[in-house]
């Protein structure tokens, strides 16, 4: 047993320092794009930063071995043994396959937190927040219909 609240801070500065990553490799398509190739629920929560209902989404209580990858376009975003059970009713992890996700401050709903996009196409994911478990405290909550599982080893 340990404190979260012990972990906030020195945690800080983890979830800032990857906002400023410039990826040129960035995939773009139009809206009208996106809307042909992602179906109706991809659309509304990737392109229009939508949530899915807690608790419903098909990764929430999925630990099989393998990778996570983006709904959009299929790059990489979280490997299967940084999923735990979180209790929020959407898929968590405490870590990032590195580069994979932008962070952006977002103050929509009157709350002050960080939302996570796929760094190749801007898919919306989630938000990442300071109460996850070692060894990061990050608690990276993400809509299981932005994400593709992948079963298998790396
Ligand atoms: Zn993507």
């Amino acid at each position: 047993m340990y404190v979260f609240s012990c972990q906030y801070s020195q945690n800080k500065n983890k979830t800032s320092s990857n906002k400023k990553q410039n990826i040129s490799n960035k995939m773009k398509k139009t809206e009208v794009e996106w809307k042909r190739s992602l179906t109706d629920q991809e659309y509304r929560i990737l392109r229009e930063k939508g949530t899915e209902r807690a608790f419903i989404g098909k990764y929430d209580g999925h630990f099989e071995e393998g990778v996570y990858e983006c709904a959009g376009c299929g790059s990489k975003l979280f490997q299967s043994e940084t999923k735990y059970r979180s209790g929020c009713g959407w898929p968590a992890f405490y870590d990032a396959i590195p580069g994979a996700i932008e962070e952006h401050d977002d103050n929509t709903l009157g709350m002050r937190r960080i939302e996570i996009t796929c760094s190749k196409c801007d898919g919306h994911l989630g938000h990442v927040f300071n109460d996850g478990p070692k060894p990061t405290g990050l608690r990276y909550c993400v809509n299981s219909v932005s994400m593709d599982f992948q079963p298998g080893k790396k």
